[in-house]
């Protein structure tokens, strides 16, 4: 079974966003990046640097993952960039199922992050498992061992609902 890739279609032009079913949305235009900036600087003084981390994932999510930094999606113009270390970040994004093997790993990354710091559990195996349930390997979702405050849903979730996704998380805690 096959399905149409996520990252079809062309770039937007300059200032168009792309709305969560992966459509360009030129009303919302200019908004969503003046929004995100605004939020990031209310809450954190600074862009948002998000780690990712892989606790046993198909690789399916990362594509989609990986989507978000070509020039489609192009996320660092919303100021949210990966980093290589949990120690300079401020988002966790985990993708996978929460296998035995890399518990301890995520564990530990959690540990490294400085406060403040959120959780984001991205992909139906993130959230409770997915199709990986019930494996003895796994033991579910990635809320049995670190707090989430974020789940986005979809196997694998397509780019524009991760980047809507991390939009409503800096909106959320900009507004505590
Ligand atoms: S949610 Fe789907 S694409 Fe993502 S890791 Fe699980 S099986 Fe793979």
């Amino acid at each position: 079974m096959t399905r149409t890739p996520q990252t079809g279609g062309g770039p937007p032009n300059p200032g168009e966003s792309i709305d969560p079913d992966g459509s360009v949305d030129p009303e919302t235009t200019e908004s969503l990046s003046a929004r995100l900036e605004a939020a990031a600087q209310t809450r954190l003084g600074r862009s948002l640097a998000i780690r990712h981390v892989n606790t046993g994932s198909c690789n399916g999510c990362e594509l989609e993952l990986r989507a978000l930094s070509n020039v489609l999606y192009d996320l660092e113009r919303f100021g949210l960039r990966f980093v290589e270390s949990p120690r300079h970040a401020d988002v966790l994004l985990v993708t996978g199922p929460l296998t035995r093997n890399l518990r301890t790993a995520l564990e530990q990354a959690w540990d490294a992050t400085p406060d403040p710091k959120w959780v984001v559990a991205v992909g139906d195996c993130a959230v409770d498992g997915g199709v990986f349930k019930g494996s003895y390997a796994v033991l579910g979702g990635t809320g049995l061992s670190i707090p989430v405050d974020l789940t986005i849903s979809g196997c694998p979730p397509p780019p524009a609902r991760i980047l809507a996704g991390l939009r409503s998380l800096l909106e959320a805690n900009a507004r505590t």
